[in-house]
């Protein structure tokens, strides 16, 4: 199989004239005492962790919200597999970022971390030379990090984002203004991660959508049922884009960083959430993956996206809620004999499947076979 470990070095920095966003990440705010104020101020800043702020070089535009692709009827028959699609994990510390290469479709479902570049090299030496759909989950930087390098090194033909622009840029303006306020001496040119994505899906011409739940698509040979949102709420996380991914009989859930609300509005619905593979939700932390939930999807295998946190260790670690993954995830998982793999472990991890049955291929470890059971 086209498989190679991925390449992790530090970013080519916005100096050397690369399209890239200048990080000015919370670091910088606690060293300035902004972290305090925006503590004060702005609550839901902070939620959304490291929001970076730099320069595109370009003004914004937003995109033309036209989607190509069309939903299809829930009654339309499932696509037949004509080929191996192989699901790839990729390593990128804690962030996320899948890549569904099918025979017939090509899938990304977020793209990594800003300061790092991982995300087109991998998909590169895997022999990626076009995106049918690019999910952004949510607009934070651990999911859209790399967006604009995929958005310029592979034609795109779709691109979903859970929507919430308004809040991002709400709160980027926000930002900005204590900024100055604060720090007059400092020119804050304006913009983030988010708005450097949105300048580069308006350039790249893709189409644009912002799918909600219940609806369904075809790429290719497989089927993508939205499952979460309904509607957006404020959080970035809890409205992150969540999809079920149905490839013949073998079914891959992605829920982003949906918390434990999320889920409990996805079981709500109603939605057939039934998976065999499941990326565990907010990278394993204890924000997501109740028990009542991992009930319901009945996954054989959990996959986790996250980095090595060995400063969170021992009790602390359990205590601590965001811990990736979080002790009670797994004992879950184990209570439940779901197999678990992790980036952070194991390193890029590959499901490859035929639509009967799969195979998961460690990056580091062993490779293990699995026989889907048809239990839906
Ligand atoms: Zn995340």
């Amino acid at each position: 199989m086209p498989y190679i470990a991925s390449v992790h070095r530090p970013a080519i920095g916005f100096e050397q004239g690369v399209k890239r966003c200048r990080l000015l990440t919370l670091e910088f705010a606690a060293r300035t005492g902004l972290k305090k104020a925006l503590r004060g101020a702005l609550p839901s800043f902070l939620a959304m962790g490291a929001l970076a702020l730099g320069g595109c070089g370009a003004p914004a535009e937003t995109p033309a919200l036209t989607p190509r692709m069309e939903p299809v009827s829930a009654v339309e028959p499932l696509p037949e597999p004509v080929g191996t699609l192989h699901v790839h994990y990729l390593d990128v510390g804690t962030a996320d970022s899948t890549l569904l290469q099918g025979p017939d479709f090509t899938i990304l479902i977020d793209a990594g971390l800003p300061d790092r570049n991982e995300v087109v090299p991998y998909l590169t030496s895997v022999g990626v030379e076009s995106i049918d759909l690019l999910i952004g989950t949510h607009p934070h930087d651990d999911h859209i990090g790399q967006f604009p390098d995929v958005l310029e090194a592979f034609p795109v033909s779709e691109v979903w984002m859970s929507g919430g622009i308004d809040t991002v840029q709400t709160l980027e303006r926000a930002v900005k203004t204590l900024l100055r306020v604060l720090e007059p001496e400092r020119r804050v040119d304006t913009s983030s991660t988010f708005r450097c994505t949105i300048d580069a899906i308006a350039a790249s011409g893709a189409g644009y959508n912002e799918p909600r739940a219940g609806e369904i698509y075809t790429v290719g040979s497989s089927r993508i049922e939205v499952v979460h949102p309904a509607a957006l709420t404020g959080d970035l996380n809890r409205d992150s884009v969540s999809v079920r991914i149905v490839y013949g009989e073998v079914v891959f859930l992605f829920t982003g960083d949906a918390g434990k609300d999320a889920e409990n509005s996805m079981i709500a619905r109603g939605h057939d959430l039934g998976a065999d593979i499941l990326q565990l939700g907010h990278h394993g932390s204890g924000q997501a993956s109740s028990r009542k939930f991992l009930e319901v999807v009945k996954p054989q295998v959990a996959i986790y996206s996250a980095g090595e946190e060995h400063w969170l260790a021992g009790s602390f670690r359990e205590a601590f809620s965001y811990a990736k993954p979080h002790p009670d995830v797994l004992d879950r998982l184990a209570a439940m004999d779901v197999e678990v793999y992790g980036t952070d472990r194991y390193g890029t991890i590959v499901v490859m499947t035929d639509g009967i049955t799969y195979e998961v291929v460690l990056e580091h470890g062993t490779s293990v076979t699995k026989q889907n059971c048809a239990r839906r």
